[in-house]
């Protein structure tokens, strides 16, 4: 098209630098978890841009597990981010890498440091690391053990490797500036003693290297051109750039920042989010309350909303935070014309047809979509005794209530005119059933012009209908205090679960599996849950109601 504005990010636009200056000649990408955790909504935008640029660019995305740091790492969080990078569809094809595997080169990296007289074993204890560091406004001081020769630093580390020191007491530093104005160059700690397991290598080390100097190895031995992460580590660039310097690589990986996602009012951080689990304020890491990518799945969330979702918020350099609404928006935008409009009723009360022959059952054609033809019809059985919303029906309606009220006439969704001829009342006043005549000319589809109702309703038949559990959702967070207090406490909305457990549904759902979704006409999109449901006992989550506040 001629008239279309070809916007690159400003990464895109940095590559397309890299790649006619012949920086690079191809482009690979990786997304580097730590697996402490189970990943975020954020992290799928890290994931889905990565994966992005390498696909973009006919390149390669690998991913890698940042796994250097063993005390809080887990099995169970490195398989939850396999499947949830698959689900995302960041296609990695056979590159799964761990950091760890990288132990052994690492290793040689230091040794190489050390020979070049650029890495010193350090005896200082952790304060006086710290107190040597010096500030933002002063310089730090050289440790008393800059100086030590070669050899004697090969043989320090050699044994710091073997196990004869104990954690803490001795570290290998890189040597670069005690004066540098940015602290992370003043000699930082690039190898650390500690005697602990590791999930992948067992008990083989007992020295682990430091993060800002394990990331830039790792990433030149894949080879990986752009290294994309988020703006904290803006400065630790100048450290990553010298590692991979003094390290001589042919083909050295460049790092580009740029801004994290945040949601506002959502809780994002990993450890908030383990917070709430830890505390059992959630059932656990996949709640559909959160935002961790598990619970959007099991709430009904799909990859290709979360795709659209983080296109449109874009990627830049600038910290802000986008609205929920917005990816709500997308998940309507995905589902519209994909899913089957059914009927459910969430909280019933009977509706009786006096004048509907009492056993005659008739299978009503309804299209599944009326905004997409592909998705075919479905008969839906129509009897004397049906189910509608509570609120279909008021005693004394206000102006402009359309819907069932004594003497109105209202359309059945998919069937006839009714008219509301009389209600029940329990002695508690409550209504109990509502009684109406309907009128056989008005059946739907038949082209009946003959009057016009101004409202429509939807219903179940009573002895058809299959008995379900709904769960609603609101925001986990009590927006009119915002998440977070200062002393780490969050602000738990005490409503944000409602468990609805005598719904409604058309029998259409018998065949419904975890996972599938549907619209509900009048009440929005839903998921059959993928813990809870069974056949006999049918649960299903809220994704998003229909309505709309976010507007694009
Ligand atoms: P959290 O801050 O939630 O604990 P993390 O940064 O510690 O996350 P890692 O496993 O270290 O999580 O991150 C893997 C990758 O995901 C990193 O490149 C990181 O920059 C990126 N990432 C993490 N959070 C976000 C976010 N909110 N938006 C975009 N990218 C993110
Ligand atoms: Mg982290």
């Amino acid at each position: 098209m001629e008239n279309e504005v070809i916007s690159k990010n400003f990464i895109e636009q940095i590559i397309d630098e890299d790649l006619s200056e012949g920086h690079c000649s191809e482009v690979v990408t990786r997304f580097p978890p730590e697996p402490n955790g189970y990943l975020h909504i954020g992290h799928a935008k890290s994931i889905l841009l990565n994966y992005g640029l390498a696909q973009k660019y006919n390149g390669r995305f690998n991913l890698r597990f940042d796994d250097t740091n063993p005390t809080k790492e887990k099995v169970e969080f490195v398989n939850s981010i396999i499947e949830d990078v698959k689900w995302l569809g960041a296609n990695y094809e056979d590159r799964l890498f761990f950091a760890s595997d990288y132990f052994d080169a690492m290793y040689e990296a230091a040794i190489k440091l050390i020979k070049k007289g650029k890495a010193y074993v350090c005896d200082l204890t952790p304060d006086e690391i710290r107190e040597y560091r010096g500030t933002l406004t002063e310089p730090g001081k050289n440790s008393p053990y800059r100086d030590r020769s070669v050899e004697e630093n090969l043989a320090m580390f050699e044994d710091m490797r073997a196990g004869k020191y104990e954690d803490g007491s001795k570290v290998l530093r890189a040597k670069i500036d005690m004066a540098s104005p940015n602290i992370n160059m003043r000699d930082p700690i690039i190898y650390r003693v500690a005697h602990m397991e590791h999930h992948n290598t067992k008990d083989k080390w007992c020295i682990y290297p430091m993060y800002d100097f394990a990331h830039p190895i790792e990433d030149a031995i894949e080879g990986i051109t752009h290294s994309i992460c988020t703006l904290e580590f803006e400065d630790h660039r100048p450290l990553y750039d010298w590692v991979v310097r003094e390290l001589e690589y042919d083909k050295p990986p460049k790092q580009i920042e740029f801004s994290k996602l945040y949601l506002t009012n959502v809780v994002t951080g990993k450890r908030y989010i383990k917070k709430l689990v830890e505390e059992g304020i959630v059932d656990g890491w996949d709640d559909p309350r959160l935002v961790s990518i598990s619970a959007l799945r099991r709430r009904g969330f799909t990859p290709e909303s979360i795709k659209m979702f983080v296109d449109l918020v874009g990627v830049t350099k600038s910290q802000g935070s986008v609205d929920y609404a917005m990816l709500e928006y997308c998940i309507r935008e995905d589902l519209k014309l994909k899913k089957s409009r059914m009927m459910a009723v969430l909280d019933p009360i009977k509706l009786i047809i006096d004048n509907y022959e009492d056993d005659k059952v008739e299978y009503l054609e309804a299209e599944n979509n009326q905004e997409n033809e592909a998705l075919g019809k479905r008969l839906i059985p129509f009897s004397k005794e049906l189910y509608i919303e509570r609120e279909d029906f008021m005693e004394e309606p206000p102006k402009k209530y359309f819907r069932l009220f004594p003497g109105n006439e209202v359309r059945l969704m998919h069937a006839y005119f009714v008219k509301c001829e009389s209600f029940v009342k329990d002695e508690n006043g409550n209504i109990t059933e509502i009684h109406c005549t309907y009128d056989p000319e008005t059946k739907s589809g038949t082209g009946f012009t003959g009057r016009k109702v101004k409202g429509t309703i939807h219903w179940v038949s009573a002895k058809h209908a299959t008995k379900a559990e709904v769960r609603l959702y609101e925001n986990l967070v009590d927006e009119e205090k915002g998440v977070y207090n200062e002393d780490g406490t969050m602000n738990i909305n005490p409503n944000s679960l409602t468990v609805l457990k005598n719904c409604y549904v058309e029998p259409s759902f018998d065949d419904a599996k975890g996972g599938d979704s549907y619209q509900f006409v009048r009440n929005g999109y839903f998921c059959v849950d993928t813990k809870d449901s069974t056949k006999e006992n049918l649960v299903f989550n809220r994704i998003v109601s229909l309505k709309s506040s976010f507007k694009i």
